[in-house]
């Protein structure tokens, strides 16, 4: 499947996460918390710790975000910091997949590659180790929050840089009015839940 097929599915029918049941999702947006103003004035934080409470429906997220994903020949779940760890450990065990951390500069142990990528204001920067992911690995990339875009952009381009192909992403929850998603533009997109 071609990446220009794939982001036409994914932007146009958003894939096969819609078709999640809709007692589910309504379920996860009633248990996921908005805390106003955090980190700071404007924000409207999605608190997904409430979730990791519910065993039966976190593992129901878990396997809904892995499932657009069960026939892509994944090796390798990329989870990014800290968050996307939540869900990326077991994503990795549903798909049978290495999990593979990318971290904030100077928390890797090992030799690392490094991504620089802009913020509002300055820029800021991600690691993955050198050797976690090789050419070959077909690599799905997993957090909890798509908002800008701007974090997945950078990880993929970190995937890319190894010379292994980013068959897509998944993400718990998309903040469509922020189009996150444009700047992933040409890759596979999914994610559970929606917030117009
Ligand atoms: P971005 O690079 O703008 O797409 O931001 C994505 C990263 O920031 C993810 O790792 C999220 O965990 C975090 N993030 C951004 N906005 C929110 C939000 N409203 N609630 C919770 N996490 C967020």
């Amino acid at each position: 499947m071609s990446n220009a097929f794939t982001f036409h599915m994914s932007s146009t029918c958003r894939g096969p996460l819609t078709s999640a049941k809709p007692q589910l999702i309504d379920e996860l947006k009633r248990t996921i918390r908005d805390v106003k103003d955090f980190p700071k004035p404007g924000i409207v934080f999605k608190d997904v710790t409430p979730l990791l409470l519910n065993i039966p429906l976190f593992g129901q997220a878990v396997k809904a975000m892995a499932d657009p994903y069960r026939s892509a020949g994944i090796t390798r779940v990329v989870s990014i910091e800290s968050r996307g760890f939540l869900f990326g450990a077991p994503i990795a065990l549903e798909l049978g997949a290495g999990l593979v951390p990318i971290r904030k500069p100077g928390k890797l142990p090992a030799a690392t590659q490094r991504v620089e990528y802009a913020l509002e204001y300055g820029t800021d920067a991600l690691e993955m180790h050198h050797d976690a992911v090789q050419p070959g690995d077909r690599v799905l990339i997993v957090d909890d929050v798509l908002a800008t875009g701007g974090t997945a952009n950078a990880a993929a381009q970190l995937v890319a840089g190894t010379g292994a192909a980013v068959t897509g992403f998944t993400f718990l929850i998309e903040l469509d009015f922020l189009k996150g998603r444009q700047r992933l533009q040409g890759r596979r997109v999914e994610a559970l839940l929606h917030y117009a």
